[in-house]
C-alpha cells in the first residue's frame, strides 16, 4: 500500500488539535453540574477515546486506525468496564474508595507478560498500551488511580499536567504529519 496523500496526513493534525479542544470542550461539561453516572461515562469515555487516538497519531499513527491501533482505542474505552462492580454494590473492588486494582500499572504489566508469549501476537501488546493511555487521563481526573497496586494507593496529577500532555502530542502530530519531517528528496547528483 502506498503513502496516503500529504493533505490526508496533514489531517491528521488539524484533528488532533481539534480533538484535543473536544477533551477539553467535554471535560467542561463535566464540571459544570452534578451529572448522573452514565452521563458522565457519556462525556468521560469519548474523551479517553480521543486523548488514546492523539497520542497514537503523535506517534505516527495513521488517520484512520489500523488493527493494531483499533486494539488500543478499544482497550483505552473497555478498560472502564472494570467499573461494573462497583455499581453493583461490591465497593470493596474499589482501592482506597477509589478506582478497581485493574487500573493500575500491574494490569498492563500482565497484557506484556501475555504478548511476550508465543502465539499471542500483537493484540497484548496493544491493549497493554491502551490502558497506559487510559491511566493518563485517569491520572488527572476524579481520585487518582492505585497505579503501583498492589504496592501502594490512590496516584493522581493536576489536571493541568495532563493538558499540557496532550498539547505536547497535538503538536508532534501537526509535526510529524505535516511533512516537516519526513527527508527532502534527494537532488544530488
Ligand atoms: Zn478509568
Amino acid at each position: 500500500m502506498g503513502r496516503p496523500p500529504r493533505a490526508v496526513t496533514r489531517l491528521s493534525g488539524a484533528i488532533s488539535v481539534a480533538a484535543v479542544a473536544a477533551v477539553l470542550a467535554l471535560d467542561a461539561v463535566a464540571r459544570a453540574a452534578s451529572w448522573p453516572v452514565l452521563v458522565q461515562g457519556l462525556l468521560d469515555e469519548p474523551a479517553h477515546l480521543l486523548t488514546a487516538w492523539v497520542c497514537l497519531t503523535a506517534l505516527g499513527a495513521p488517520l484512520v486506525p489500523g488493527r493494531r491501533e483499533r486494539w488500543v482505542l478499544a482497550a483505552a474505552v473497555l478498560i472502564d468496564l472494570d467499573h461494573l462492580p462497583l455499581y453493583l454494590h461490591h465497593e470493596g473492588w474499589a482501592v482506597d474508595g477509589g478506582r478497581p486494582p485493574t487500573h493500575s500499572l500491574a494490569l498492563a504489566l500482565l497484557l506484556l507478560l501475555v504478548a511476550s508469549m508465543p502465539r499471542w501476537g500483537t493484540a497484548p501488546a496493544a491493549l497493554a498500551v491502551g490502558v497506559l493511555l487510559h491511566l493518563l487521563r485517569d491520572l488527572a481526573t476524579g481520585p487518582g488511580v492505585p497505579l503501583f497496586w498492589p504496592l501502594g494507593g490512590l496516584v493522581g496529577v493536576p489536571y493541568p499536567a495532563y493538558v499540557a500532555v496532550l498539547v505536547l502530542a497535538a503538536a508532534a502530530a501537526v509535526v510529524r504529519h505535516s511533512g516537516l519531517l519526513s527527508r527532502a528528496p534527494d537532488t544530488a547528483t
